[in-house]
């Protein structure tokens, strides 16, 4: 089978696709045929060997994935083959033909649902469900400022917030950003490159500020992001690329917090419960992910470049014959 193999940790170019032995499943592990793979920043960290957990190398990347079951090992249950599945994580890596997995990242894909839509699940709805049920616990009403919406996690927060009935406010880069948080039913839509921004986000509230704000760059705006809140407002910090300065001061007076959000924390239950609201999501059709490209695995290293431009608009994707 095709696999993209990292002999060692660099820039795109070192996503390499090669012929490797195709993959058996040991007694536990369920091998699965992968029709689309989701491509995530994490992937790009990795791969450049700058993050905190590094595989050895050298090794194949990739979490998110999608595909039918092709064989199930002697003590696997429940799990067959031939069913539609999407994977979180995989026991081998998600950028190739064929991936072995645990059973427990293994999740039913519904039948409306697409194999595109599948692949991109894992990393970036599930990133969002945790921010917004779990790690706080958003009230239907309540106004949620996703700010950088047009990227796999942001989509997918709007996606799910709208189905809670929440108010979000979202934020975009581009022109083609703003039309599709517009599209897809965001409230109010802002500019993040534009200077004063904050100040008509706060002028949309009547300056009572947004009870939440998922941060996807917390580096550049979390210290802007502490005068936006309400009073007990909550910001998650779902990304951030560096360090930043803030006025604490602009806690205390809100009584606000700021909390961090990642989802390798999440613990089995509550993955089951993410994953179990995400079929009957795809199933009606409240869950519909934004493919923005598509890429073969011998484009891999395009896909990471554009994955690290500004301009995002939906999820990246590796698709396999
Ligand atoms: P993505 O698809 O590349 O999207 C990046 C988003 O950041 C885009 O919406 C982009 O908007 C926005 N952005 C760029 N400049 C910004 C600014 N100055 N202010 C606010 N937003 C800005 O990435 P993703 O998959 O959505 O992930 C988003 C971040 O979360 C990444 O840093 C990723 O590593 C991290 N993440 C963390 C976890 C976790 O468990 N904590 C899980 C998944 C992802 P424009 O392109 O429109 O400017």
């Amino acid at each position: 089978m095709k696999a993209v193999v990292v002999e060692s940790f660099g820039g795109p170019e070192v996503l390499q696709v090669r012929d490797v032995p195709d993959l058996v499943p040991a007694h536990d592990q369920v091998l699965i045929r992968l029709h689309a793979t989701g491509v995530n920043p994490v992937d790009t960290y990795i791969r450049s060997g700058a993050y905190g957990r590094l595989p050895e190398t050298p090794y194949t990347p990739g979490f998110d994935g999608s595909g039918v079951i092709q064989a199930c090992g002697s003590s696997v249950r429940g799990l067959t083959r031939g069913l539609r599945v999407y994977v979180s994580g995989s026991l081998t890596g998600t950028y190739a033909e064929a991936c072995l997995c645990s059973p427990t990242q293994i999740h039913t894909l519904p039948r409306q649902a697409t194999f595109e839509a599948g692949a991109c699940m894992g990393i970036a709805y599930a990133t969002a469900s945790y921010a917004l049920f779990h790690r706080v616990k958003v009230r239907r009403g309540q106004t949620v400022l996703i700010h950088g919406a047009t990227g796999g996690v942001g989509i997918a927060a709007l996606q799910l917030a709208k189905r809670a009935g929440l108010k979000a406010f979202c934020t975009y880069g581009t022109e083609t950003g703003r039309l599709l948080l517009i599209q897809q039913g965001a409230d109010a839509v802002f500019d993040h490159h534009e200077s004063g921004y904050e100040d008509r986000i706060l002028a949309a509230t009547e300056g009572l500020g947004v009870q939440l704000i998922l941060e996807m760059l917390a580096n550049t705006n979390l210290g802007r992001d502490l005068p936006m809140l309400a009073t007990g407002g909550i910001v998650c910090v779902i990304g951030s690329r560096g360090p930043v300065q803030i006025q604490p001061r602009e806690l205390m007076v809100r009584d606000s917090e700021i909390r961090g959000v990642l989802l390798a924390n999440a613990s089995q239950g509550v993955l089951a419960q993410i994953h179990g609201d995400f079929f009957s999501g795809l199933g009606d059709g409240s869950i519909k992910p934004v493919v923005r490209r598509t890429f073969t695995l011998e484009q891999a290293a395009d896909a990471h470049e554009l994955q690290m431009m500004r301009g995002s608009a939906g999820k990246l994707l590796l698709v396999h014959g």
